[in-house]
């Protein structure tokens, strides 16, 4: 089962290009990733699944496997069943979806190098629920001061905080609503059941292609970041006021998120999630208004930034440049207990 459902995956992989393969991946570790023996893993090798190394040593790029993985329909792949428990929420019920929600948000970045070098900053994005009816409260910046004798909390209504130290937290609680409303604009609605019917693919793509509007028209796959910007192209060319979206949702740890907030004909700002309807169609039971294309559903879930679809939402650098870092995202449950006033 495993074998020919991984087969049929194979006909559809969109391959990562060679200029930005990584073959990260053994032999060893591609079986555990596709839940597959020695011969079907070979037998996929003379099928054309990208590699590289001798024969028996091959190498693999990490994105071309869970990608395939994912898509197999076997339902037994590691990737498959990260997905679908990543996605149960999407069964929840409407009013489920839409009640007010607080969670305590944990953000971090630190540089990834074992000696930070000089003149480092560290920059985090905020959230920002205030932009669709929520709020923040108990907001703490770890350094409080960023040693340049500034101190004390970000601006109120930032859209990120920078501090002049090698690592820097935001933690947070997040108040947050869901919204449902149904799309006025006939342009509107022609636009996002275009999208719809276009039946995309959401991948793992390099972070280079992750904005790839291309790909959507040449290959049919999108990240959530490239969705994003061409739904709100195709607002734009039709004279809809729209613009991209990043930040976070519950229950789903260290994934960005990307959606479009368009103007709808009755002045509402509205948000339209197009990844979000790819992803509900694929796990069984799903709420149906997360794919109505008439419908648009902005879920207690999503908490926003102030960024758009291209910015980083945590950044470091040292000595002068960019430097990788080490970013965690952790977003739980906040304890119970009355809302306080602001
Ligand atoms: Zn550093």
């Amino acid at each position: 089962m495993t074998a020919t459902g991984l087969r049929g995956g194979l006909a559809t992989l969109f391959a990562i290009p060679p200029e930005h393969r990584l073959d990260d991946v053994d032999r060893d570790s591609a079986k555990q990733i596709l839940g597959c023996d020695d011969d079907t893993l070979s037998a996929l090798l003379d099928h054309g699944l990208p590699a590289s190394g001798d024969r028996g040593a091959e190498h693999f790029d990490s994105r071309d496997l869970f990608n395939l993985a994912l898509y197999s329909g076997t339902g037994t792949t590691v990737p498959e069943q990260a997905f679908a428990y990543s996605l149960r929420w999407m069964r929840s019920s409407t009013d489920d979806l839409l009640a007010p929600r607080a969670s305590r948000l944990e953000l971090r970045v630190a540089c990834a190098a074992d000696r930070c070098g000089p003149a480092p900053t560290s920059m985090l994005a905020l959230p920002r629920p205030d932009r669709c009816g929520g709020a923040v409260s108990d907001l703490t910046v770890e350094p409080a001061d960023d040693g340049a004798g500034r101190t004390g909390h970000p601006d109120g209504g930032g859209d990120h905080v920078v501090r002049a130290a090698s690592g820097l937290a935001v933690t947070a609680t997040v108040h947050t609503t869901g919204e449902q409303s149904r799309l006025r604009s006939p342009e509107l609605r022609a636009i996002a059941a275009e999208f719809a019917a276009m039946e995309l693919r959401w991948v793992k793509l390099p972070a280079a292609l992750q904005d790839d509007v291309e790909l959507i028209k040449t290959h049919g796959v999108a990240s959530c970041a490239s969705a994003s910007r061409y739904l709100a192209q195709l607002c734009a060319a039709a004279g809809i006021p729209a613009v991209t979206r990043i930040g976070w949702v519950v229950g789903m740890l260290d994934l960005v998120h990307a959606w479009v907030e368009v103007e709808d004909a009755d002045g509402a700002t509205k948000v339209i999630d197009p990844i979000f309807a790819l992803f509900s169609a694929t796990v069984r039971g799903t709420n149906p208004l997360l794919r109505d294309p008439a419908v648009a559903l902005r879920t207690n879930r999503l908490i926003p930034t102030g960024l758009q679809v291209g910015r980083p939402v945590a950044e470091h650098r040292c000595a002068g440049e960019p430097s990788a870092a080490r970013t965690t995202t952790k977003i739980l449950p906040a304890p119970t207990r009355h809302r306080e006033s602001p």
